[in-house]
């Protein structure tokens, strides 16, 4: 048997021993696609959802009509918002919302966590970050007459809490970090450096785009400030589904945001002279909730609810760990390098290979069906959504990667 055969066999031993092998059924299949990996850019959708949306349209929508939003439309940014942050986020009611866009909620949870201490007026920040995250930062620092203190973090361990001490200091106001690094998939030690950031007194703000709906994470038990994520990766949102975001109990009683809306105004209909914000959570929403768009999640929800998030995340780490293992076996020898941390416990849901061909390599890819994404300059980044890929997929999405670069 070649290697090839060998590692397909075992991809089939998993699949069959996959206690969550029965969630692919629950997604949309594509008639051409023999792998996606790219479920952390754009997750599939769940079946469940066609339906959903077609009584949306004529329940909700169309025969309560304006009605809906006393019926059930106003609190759906924290309703929503608390059910993801139970079976997501370890996150107790009232301090999740569900609204705007990643990069809007990163502005919104920034700007109220550095306005909070003027006499703190360094935002730390690392040069691995999401291109959105650095570049809103650097708009607010311009603002607000603020000083970055970047890291330069090791590409493929990313960010570790010895990094972040050696910037910290009084004037610190705020640590904005990615959970899991979107290029190497490096998770960062979150308990560990919120718990640095508070000796030093400062805020700590979380991106958990790359977490959300694929790791188990713990905001309340870390002591977590602030928190942003998207839904349209591992929770499946569709494109452009809204953001979330958390914001300690605690939190809120020290920030406020500084998009005043109505829709987040102590009573929105009094269609008062001035602002005067919500109690709790709510005070975080700006202007009219997108209903329509939150959905689709909320069947994913469903799904993550039934198969329980400590579940996934063994799964994502079988899949990531077998997907090095593939790698290992049959790229490594033209030349592909992984760029990606090794130790289970410090991978995302996803890996990075690298390989000066992978520009090119990835165009072919897509055109036989084989779906990961290219991430400059070099890298091949291959996503396992836990819950709607299989090993054999891995295998089959490398395979012809080998066949391309051969
Ligand atoms: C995907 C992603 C975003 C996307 O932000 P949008 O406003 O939804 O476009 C932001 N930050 C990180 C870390 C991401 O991975």
């Amino acid at each position: 048997m070649s290697t090839y055969d060998d590692l397909a066999a075992r991809a089939q031993r998993l699949d069959e021993a996959d206690p969550l092998a029965r969630f692919r059924d629950a997604f949309v299949d594509s008639a051409d696609v023999v792998a996606y990996l790219d479920g952390n850019s754009l997750g599939r959708p769940v079946r469940a959802t066609r339906d959903r949306l077609s009584a949306f349209i004529d329940g909700a929508w169309g025969d309560r009509l304006i009605r809906s939003w006393d019926e059930q439309w106003f609190h759906a940014p924290t309703e929503v918002g608390d059910r993801l942050g139970a079976l997501t986020l370890g996150a107790a009611p009232g301090q999740v919302i569900v609204a705007d866009s990643t990069t809007v909620m990163l502005y919104k949870l920034i700007r109220a966590a550095v306005d909070n201490a003027a006499e703190r007026n360094e935002i730390v920040v690392d040069t691995g970050n999401f291109p959105t995250d650095r570049f809103v930062v650097e708009g607010i620092a311009a603002e607000r007459g603020l000083v970055l203190r970047w890291i330069d973090p090791d590409p493929v361990a990313g960010v570790g809490v010895d990094d972040v001490r050696a910037v910290l200091g009084p004037r610190t106001g705020l640590v904005l970090l990615s959970h899991v690094a979107f290029r190497s998939g490096a998770v960062a030690d979150l308990p560990t450096i919120t718990a640095a950031a508070h000796e030093a007194g400062a805020l700590v703000l979380w991106d958990l785009c790359h977490s959300a709906g694929a790791l188990d994470v713990q905001l309340d038990a870390a002591g977590a400030d602030l928190a942003v994520g998207c839904t349209y990766k591992y929770l499946n949102g569709g494109p452009g589904s809204p953001a979330f975001g958390y914001v300690s109990q605690m939190a809120q009683d020290r920030v406020a945001q500084p998009i005043q809306g109505w829709m987040g105004a102590a009573d929105p209909f009094a269609m008062g002279h001035s602002y005067a914000g919500a109690a709790g959570i709510r005070q975080f929403v700006s202007g009219t909730p997108p209903v329509l768009a939150m959905q689709p999640m909320v069947d994913m929800l469903d799904l993550i609810e039934e198969a329980g998030i400590a579940t996934i995340r063994e799964k994502s780490i079988a899949l990531t760990g077998f997907a090095i293992e593939v790698a290992d076996e049959l790229l490594a020898p033209h030349g592909v390098v992984l760029s990606s941390p090794r130790e289970a416990a410090r991978r995302g849901s996803h890996v990075l290979l690298d390989h000066p061909d992978f520009r090119e390599v990835t165009a072919r890819l897509w055109e036989v069906g084989v779906i990961p994404d290219f991430r400059p300059p070099t890298g091949l980044r291959v996503g396992l959504s836990p819950l709607s890929t299989s090993f054999a997929e891995v295998v089959r999405g490398l395979e012809e990667t080998r066949r391309l670069l051969a």
